[in-house]
């Protein structure tokens, strides 16, 4: 049971950390987008089931391609929509029960960034393939649905889940420390301070300075698990981009594969880290750039084929990069802020 000093200091940072400010009429209007965002998963999976041809491509090479972008524009963007988030967050007491405490925050992030690792090679061997892919998709969402749900009612708000053990959580936090606009926080009416630091929600621009707490003061950062992902995910991303979709037993191919990229994105960002004496904030936010830049980099042709256009790939290619150097450049100058601004 939380004692009384605690609960009025909760109360007091409940009232100052709140610095978004939605109009019941915007409330109201993300409350029905995210409803429809639950009723698409729900077609799409009903869709993939009946027509695999068509909806598995459309969902993987035009859907997935839209989540780093809206990161990048905000992560309110996806965070708002995202279903699974809609469902950590159903099951919530109204008052709450559970903060996630300290230890447990850097625990369960580790978990989160190990899942990525391990989903996102299982699409080249697994999931991109019709037949499996379903059936593998299925398995993977309704677990996480699963897990969203129980957190949901276990923990405060996102705490248990989306703030926690979402594999896609470290992408969130890395693409959306600048965010082009902001948009407000369109899940918590009022914050419980559900997660003790680094909630996206509360503030994208702090939030990867809370997670890597005091590290961040020195090199110790690239030590840390967030840190960790930061210098590798460059290399993942193209490990994704140069990697071909094969049969199951070219598993373990696959993650040699990215383990090799990652292992050589790791060492460079390190070096480059170590040598040229980069802060935190400006590594982090070229970690970003450049993994998204290599993202749309493979990407571009697989949207345009998708679509069936057969030219015009430079042209998106260049419109995707240019967005990614705005970003960059913006995201070095936002990041630019005074460490004792950041609790
Ligand atoms: S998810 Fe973030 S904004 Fe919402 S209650 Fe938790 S800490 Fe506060």
């Amino acid at each position: 049971m939380r004692d009384m000093s605690t609960t009025s200091e909760l109360e007091t940072k409940r009232r100052v950390l709140q610095p978004w400010s939605l109009t019941p009429r915007q409330r109201f209007m993300w409350r029905v987008i995210q409803g429809m965002a639950v009723v698409i998963a729900l077609v799409t999976a009903g869709g993939a089931l009946r027509w695999p041809d068509i909806v598995l491509p459309v969902f993987w090479n035009l859907v997935l391609p839209l989540v780093p972008l809206s990161l990048l524009i905000s992560p309110a963007l996806w965070r708002g929509v995202c279903p699974l988030a809609t469902l950590n967050m159903l099951t919530n007491q109204p008052s709450g029960r559970r903060r996630l405490v300290g230890h447990w925050a850097a625990w369960t992030s580790s978990v989160g960034i190990l899942l990525l690792a391990l989903l996102v090679p299982a699409r080249r061997f697994l999931l991109n393939q019709n037949g499996l892919s379903f059936a593998g998709l299925v398995l993977i969402t309704a677990l996480a649905a699963l897990a969203a749900l129980v957190l949901g009612a276990m923990f405060d708000a996102k705490a248990g889940f989306c703030n926690a053990l979402c594999p896609v959580l470290p992408v969130e936090r890395l693409y959306g420390q600048a965010p082009l606009l902001n948009l407000g926080n369109p899940r918590c009416s009022t914050c419980q301070l559900c997660t003790p630091r680094g909630c996206l929600d509360l503030s994208a621009e702090k939030a990867i300075p809370q997670t890597l707490g005091p590290s961040r003061r020195s090199h110790a950062w690239l030590l840390t698990p967030f840190g960790a992902f930061a210098a590798v995910f460059p290399g993942f991303v193209v490990a994704y981009g140069t990697s071909r979709n094969g049969p199951l037993d070219a598993a373990g191919q696959v993650y040699l594969h990215f383990a090799a990229w990652s292992a050589a994105s790791s060492v460079l960002v390190v070096a480059a880290t170590l040598l040229l004496r980069l802060p935190a904030r400006l590594v982090c936010a070229l970690s970003a750039a450049v993994a998204a830049g290599c993202y749309y980099w493979f990407a571009s042709p697989t949207i345009l084929s998708t679509v069936g256009v057969a030219s015009g790939n430079a042209i998106l290619r260049g419109a995707f990069l240019s967005l990614v150097a705005f970003w960059c450049w913006r995201a070095i100058r936002v990041n630019n802020v005074p460490a004792r601004s950041i609790s």
